[in-house]
């Protein structure tokens, strides 16, 4: 057993607060990892707060880590001592069923293990990346290419598969009109990979405030939903839209924007039920669906992706004690574009 230094939540409303958890010893598919960097992720905000449940505390946070494989089991053969490596939002899945054989591993029938805060294989609680290091097995670990810096690659594990798994399964490219709701964390992923896969990219913000950014990541149009008249004007345009958003919004007003046969994937995941109009769905053979992050095969396919289109999350670097302040910097949308923690301050 290995206890190393980390920083958790030990209630809902409280700081989260320096200490250490225990990383089990080595087992012979299992690569240690010495973490550098982990993002903050408004997942990790709603599982603290108990947004979407009683969470289990003390919790360490975090999946998005990006690190240094120290070592490995004897018999590990996907990464070696010395790989640049990331870890994102699930350690394990039952691997039988028909969900993880397709790679579908988010979806696995029997519950995939979450890297935080879910029951691990031999009965105790995971704990995340806020921390210094951590053990994985072998094949829920991706590599992170040459050419991705570690501080901006560990946003992608979440944020970047979380945007590119729905934009690549309804066919963002070349000739589609795509919008990415909420210019966040996920956001701005969103609009920097559906750019690249060569989208005509439109941002739906509050406000107008970050146009200047989202033009420069990559988006071809920006448009604040705070105005009515973005509603109006846009009725009827876009092929997909990615709503990104962490609180409740009004679904069937932006199903409204959608063109015939449109979809509205929702990788937002509010507290709060969604009520959609069914005529906002009727009215246009429109879709209303859902997306969880995505699988190791694709999620390592979307890092490969990142690394030939040069892209890297916007980050604000910060030490472990400005984890709170982040916290609330993110609720109040003041986020640009993630926050990662250089975990050599903890
Ligand atoms: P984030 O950085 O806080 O971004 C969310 C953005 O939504 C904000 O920057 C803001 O953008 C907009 N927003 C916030 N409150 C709003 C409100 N009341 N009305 C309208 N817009 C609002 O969060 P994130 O880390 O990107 O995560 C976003 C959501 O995705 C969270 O709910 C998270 O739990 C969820 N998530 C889901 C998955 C999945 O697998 N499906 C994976 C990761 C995260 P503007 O200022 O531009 O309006
Ligand atoms: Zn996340
Ligand atoms: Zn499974």
């Amino acid at each position: 057993m290995l206890t190393v230094k980390a920083y958790a939540a030990t209630d809902a409303t409280g700081p989260l607060v320096s200490t250490t958890v225990e990383r089990r010893d080595l087992g012979p598919h299992d690569v240690l990892i010495d973490i550098k960097f982990a993002g903050i992720c408004h997942s990790d905000i709603h599982t603290v707060k108990g947004d979407w449940g009683p969470a289990q505390y003390p919790l360490t946070p975090g999946h998005e880590i990006a690190g240094i494989v120290t070592e490995v089991g004897s018999e590990v053969s996907r990464h070696s001592v010395g790989d640049r490596v990331g870890v994102g939002c699930m350690v394990n899945s039952c691997r039988e069923c028909v969900n993880c054989k397709k790679g579908e591993e988010q979806y696995c029938l029997k519950g995939n293990t979450g890297t935080y805060g879910a029951e691990d294989r031999d009965g105790t609680i995971t704990q995340g990346g806020y921390s210094t290091h951590v053990v994985v097995t072998e094949d829920f670990v991706v590599s992170i290419p040459e050419g991705i810096e570690l501080d901006v690659a560990a946003p992608l594990l979440c944020a970047g598969i979380t945007t590119y798994s729905p934009l690549h399964h309804w066919g963002a490219g070349p000739g589609k009109k795509v919008a990415v709701v909420g210019l966040g964390g996920l956001g701005h992923m969103g609009v920097k990979i559906a750019h690249a896969m060569g989208a005509e990219v439109t941002v739906l913000s509050q406000s107008l405030k970050k146009q200047e950014d989202g033009l420069r990541l990559g988006a071809d149009h920006y448009y604040a939903t705070s105005d009515e008249n973005t509603f109006k004007e846009l009725a009827g345009s876009f092929d997909l839209i990615i709503n990104t958003v962490s609180a409740k919004i009004d679904i069937s007003a932006y199903l409204g924007l959608l063109s015939l046969d449109g979809a509205m994937v929702n990788v937002g995941a509010p507290a709060e039920p969604l009520p959609v109009n069914a005529f906002s769905l009727i009215a246009g053979r429109r879709s209303f669906a859902g997306s969880m992050i995505g699988g190791i095969k694709e999620t390592q396919e979307m890092l490969d992706f990142c690394a030939e289109h040069k892209l890297g999350a916007e980050i604000e670097v910060i030490s472990a004690d400005q984890i709170n302040e982040a916290y609330e910097r993110v609720l109040a949308s003041d986020v640009r574009y993630r926050f990662v923690i250089d975990t050599a301050t903890l």
